[in-house]
């Protein structure tokens, strides 16, 4: 029996990596698709601004709608999305389709609001990466200034590698916003030799509030220095009022999360949003 057994294992064992495979080979055979087939979808996630009580911004997310397998999340699809080059061709998508969004919301009277696209490793390191992100903006009539570039943590460890490309990027007039901080192994003190606009505080401190002391003096901590390098600080996932409170009262600039509203279609977007969206008109 235990023979049998160790059998149907070995068995049970093969059949799933194979079926492991081949949906990975599905997967890129699909993804190789997506965009021609209307797949690829952005829903936009606001960024609340603490100093004005307004939406000032909001994020977008990919999402890709698969005729079989339904809804696959990023972290399932972008991994896939680097390994087989594809992630340009979809970064090219994102970055055009969000900044035509961010005009037709300029066009309903949404003339401030800032956009922030998400950028990975093997994008931002493309040569030509910038030339291409300039030729986006001018082709969508987007000012710079309104755009906003998420580079994780990660990607920005090699300060010699990537402060040449940060500095066009600010040259041109974008913001720069280091992603997910925190979750890696990055210090503050590394971060004051990058030319970056932007702290995103990671998820996981802002998950800590409320437990321990100490970790919300960590935050604090990290706040202040972020202020005292001119830097504007966001947190991320931000899901309850405790947590809204205190990144509030520690002078957060602004918040991102379920508690403010989840990444939106833009259908929901407007029929929700725009309300919260009432920007100052740009010549205040
Ligand atoms: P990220 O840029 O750190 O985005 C934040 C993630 O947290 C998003 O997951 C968002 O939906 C989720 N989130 C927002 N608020 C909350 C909250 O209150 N609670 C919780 N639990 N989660 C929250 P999503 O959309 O699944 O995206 C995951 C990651 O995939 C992103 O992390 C980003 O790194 C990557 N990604 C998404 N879109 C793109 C893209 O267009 N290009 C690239 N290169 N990466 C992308
Ligand atoms: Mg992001
Ligand atoms: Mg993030
Ligand atoms: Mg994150």
């Amino acid at each position: 029996a235990a023979k049998e057994q160790g059998k149907n294992r070995y068995q049970f064992f093969d059949a799933s990596m194979d079926e492991h495979i081949a949906t990975k080979v599905n997967l890129e055979y699909g993804l190789r698709r997506a965009i021609e087939q209307y797949e690829l979808q952005i829903h936009y996630q606001p960024m609340f601004n603490l100093e004005c009580n307004e939406v000032t911004g909001v994020e977008a997310l990919l999402r890709w709608n698969h005729s079989e397998y339904g809804l696959v999340p990023p972290s399932k699809f972008i991994p896939l999305a680097e390994e087989t080059g594809l992630i340009m061709k979809i970064g090219d998508w994102v970055l055009r389709e969000a900044c035509l969004q961010l005009k037709r919301w300029n066009e309903q009277g949404l003339t401030s609001l800032k956009l922030s696209v998400n950028v990975s490793t093997l994008q931002f390191l493309q040569k030509g990466f910038v030339e291409r992100v300039n030729a986006i903006l001018k082709e969508t009539w987007i000012d710079p200034q309104y755009l906003e570039l998420e580079i994780t943590e990660s990607t920005m460890m090699d300060a010699n590698e990537v402060i040449p490309i940060l500095r066009k990027l600010k040259k041109s007039g974008i913001q720069i916003s280091v992603d997910d901080f925190g979750s890696g192994y990055s210090s503050l003190s590394h971060l004051t030799k990058l030319p970056i606009d932007v702290l995103k505080i990671d998820r996981m401190f802002v998950e800590a509030i409320g437990n321990e002391k100490r970790d919300m003096a960590i935050l604090s901590t990290i706040i202040a220095l972020a202020h005292s390098l001119n830097l504007k600080v966001v947190a991320e996932g931000v899901e309850t009022e405790l947590q809204f409170k205190a990144l509030k009262e520690r002078g957060c600039n602004i918040i991102q999360g379920y508690y403010i509203s989840k990444p939106l279609p833009v259908d929901i977007f407007n029929e929700e949003m725009i309300e919260k969206c009432k920007l100052r008109p740009d010549w205040v």
